[in-house]
């Protein structure tokens, strides 16, 4: 089941069936699939539905089918509700998603006065979609924790929530997912006193000293889902919409290594919102760690934004960071680029005589050889070739003139420094 505001989240997106954006908020569809071992058993079950949806008005309708193409669209509907809401959600709030069920007969009714609630509490945003033959629905909001009128907001509107669920239509404030810190206050009020004591009592028997899972479902405190709340602070366009979901991590070629991108992101948030605070002391020490587990870790593939729901690029973030991290090398870079002939003869005047090299690259024994060369013996260990026996300083640089031009304009800039800072150490000596 996709209420109007469900539909109308992904009417736009492309794939989607045309009638889509004629529907008004007052529609809403039901995506209904059969199966049966028999093709004349999915035959007769499929008129069996039709024939139950006759006492209603069907604006549109998509005809029972097996073609796979069709179903994947239809079901590409109902899968891209929840990133809808993540995408168009204003930068620095979360997006929520619920889960409760109502008696299937009084299903249609709670819908109507959850929506209610949700203009009354000014939730224009959200939208409902679920299981309708198990009563269960989610519904998706998105909502900012930096001002107290908002968090009061939110604990207000939650209390009329579990009210609406649990007393008035006894239905469940977790149906297919588990209790979580959100709905801990609400256990009490929906299972009532003694099963709630029930519940804490087996809770110390097997966890006396409260060690699994703190907070999560037993919970004292009634604030326990206004408290503690995690911001989402605006960091960077790029990267605003991440709803923290995970679904980019497991293709992150990085994340056995550092971290994956959504804990990039976490890190970054954190890190402009204790930029914004003026906490110095803490922004070093996060920065610190951020430069190597989140910059120079990144292998920027934009593999993530292959899974993301809202399309985040973290390699792009990475990318501008580094940019502006490394900024103030760039006219090095470009000069050393520029002049490259000068770099060379600089650097060929500063070498030793060959008898000398040997004996000097004894001590320092591939520091121009890693230059350039490919084949140096340093390039050649990294490989896990063996390297040459006798290295020397002067033969990598006997480079022909286009080829360091080519290889330094095409180089990122750090690596770049790092070259011409080599060449003028070579050249000192
Ligand atoms: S970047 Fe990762 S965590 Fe963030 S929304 Fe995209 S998939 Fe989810």
């Amino acid at each position: 089941m996709m209420d109007g505001r469900a539909l109308r989240s992904v009417a736009d997106k492309p794939g989607m069936p045309a009638f889509l954006p004629a529907l008004t908020l007052e529609h809403c569809a039901l995506l209904v699939e059969s199966r049966a071992s028999e093709e004349h058993t999915l035959n007769s079950q499929c008129d069996t539905i039709m024939s139950a949806l006759s006492a209603f008005e069907i604006p549109e309708q998509v005809a029972f089918t097996t073609d796979s193409g069709t179903v994947a669209t239809l079901w590409g509907i109902r899968k891209g509700m929840f990133p809808a809401v993540g995408a168009v959600r204003e930068a620095g709030t979360t997006v929520i998603i619920e889960d409760v069920a109502f008696p299937v007969e009084r299903l249609a009714a709670g819908v109507r006065e959850l929506q209610a609630l949700f203009t009354e509490f000014q939730y224009n945003e959200a939208i409902i979609f679920g299981h309708a033959l198990e009563g269960n629905l989610h519904f998706v909001f998105t909502q900012g924790f930096e001002s107290q009128a908002e968090v009061t907001r939110y604990g207000k509107f939650m209390d009329a929530v579990a009210q609406l669920v649990a007393v008035k239509y006894e239905g469940s404030l977790k149906a297919e997912h588990g209790t979580g810190r959100n709905m801990a206050p609400y256990v009490e009020l929906e299972w009532g006193a003694d099963a709630y004591q029930l519940m804490q009592r087996i809770k110390s028997l097997f966890d006396p000293k409260g060690l699994l899972n703190p907070g999560v479902i037993i919970n004292d405190n009634p604030d326990a889902h206004i408290t503690h709340l995690k911001p989402m602070p605006k960091a960077d366009d790029l990267v605003d919409r991440c709803i923290e979901c995970g679904f980019c991590e497991a293709v992150c070629p990085a994340r056995t290594l550092s971290l994956s991108p959504r804990q990039r992101i976490v890190l970054y948030r954190e890190l402009s919102r204790l930029e914004r605070e003026g906490s110095t002391d803490k922004h070093a020490e996060l920065q610190k760690a951020f430069d190597y587990l989140g910059v120079d870790t990144c292998a920027a593939t934009g593999l993530c934004a292959e899974r993301c729901p809202v399309g985040i690029n973290t390699g792009d973030l990475i990318k501008k960071v580094r940019i502006a991290k490394y900024q103030r090398f760039v006219p090095i870079a470009r000069w050393t680029a520029n002049h490259f002939d000068t770099v060379t003869t600089l650097t060929r005047v500063g070498c030793p005589p060959t008898a000398r090299c040997n004996l000097f690259s004894v001590k320092k024994p591939w520091a121009a050889c890693s230059i350039a060369s490919v084949n140096s013996p340093r390039a050649k260990h990294r490989r896990g070739m063996k390297a040459s026996p006798a290295p020397t300083l002067t033969k990598p640089l006997l480079l022909k003139r286009a080829e360091p031009n080519r290889l330094f304009t095409s180089l990122p800039v750090p690596v770049a420094i790092w070259a011409t800072k080599s060449a003028v150490k070579i050249n000192a000596h």
